[in-house]
């Protein structure tokens, strides 16, 4: 599978379009909030064959531009099932968070995807993993080489807790989980560069309460959640 990021929007997020290189069919994973990244995939030449639209999460930078891209590609879209308290949310986000004229519509969700279900791409499998703490609902699409998490993890650093229908204590499990997961994987972030889950495992200071549980030698952890 081919991974293309594009840095789209006031948030600067990490958009992914994901394309099996068997058949050339793609997707499009997280949306930013404008209209940017449906101009720079409309631009790509040859046109990219989207074949679907899959969320991480429901945060406005995440999923806000959701009904432009659908305007263009009208395609099946995933969502995590966990995320649509969240996600019902996003025609009021932009006011939430301060920025009013960011309120977006919603757009329309097709698949409402579990812990363990897979996703086919093509002749690529994508399977999720459901890793709740940043929001209620968030979740990783994973091949055997690469996982994209939204702001689950970051290089050097984890996704907020502290947002409405955030949960430290959920997150606290969600990173043991994402840390079971091979240490190749190349960990492609909602915001910021690729790295991967074992460098993670040791230089990511968040994670130190993994190390310990591990018995791991690394980076010093900071305290960031209860029992951490
Ligand atoms: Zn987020």
């Amino acid at each position: 599978m081919q991974v293309r990021c594009f840095t789209v929007g006031a948030f600067q997020v990490n958009t992914y379009l994901l394309t099996d290189e068997a058949t050339g069919q793609s997707a499009i994973l997280d949306t930013g909030e404008s209209a940017e990244l449906r101009q720079i995939l409309q631009s790509l030449d040859p046109a990219p064959d989207i074949r679907m639209i899959l969320l991480t999460h429901g945060h406005l930078d995440h999923a806000g531009a959701l009904t432009m891209l659908q305007e263009a590609w009208d395609v099946p879209t995933y969502l995590p099932a966990a995320e649509v308290p969240l996600f019902d949310t996003l025609p009021m986000q932009g006011r939430m968070f301060g920025m009013p004229h960011l309120d977006r519509p919603c757009g329309r969700i097709d698949h409402y995807v579990h812990d363990g279900d897979t996703v086919q791409l093509g002749s690529t499998t994508l399977r999720v993993l459901s890793t709740p703490g940043h929001t209620p609902g968030q979740c990783c699409y994973y091949t055997d080489k690469d996982i994209l998490v939204g702001d689950t993890l970051f290089a050097g650093s984890i996704g907020r807790t502290d947002f409405p229908m955030s949960d430290p204590r959920k997150m606290v499990d969600s990173l043991r989980r994402l840390m079971d997961l091979p240490g190749h994987l190349r960990v492609h972030s909602g915001h910021g560069p690729v790295t991967t889950l074992a460098a993670e495992l040791i230089g990511n200071p968040f994670l130190g309460f993994i190390r310990r549980e591990r018995g791991l030698q690394g980076a010093p952890g900071y305290s960031w959640a209860p029992g951490t």
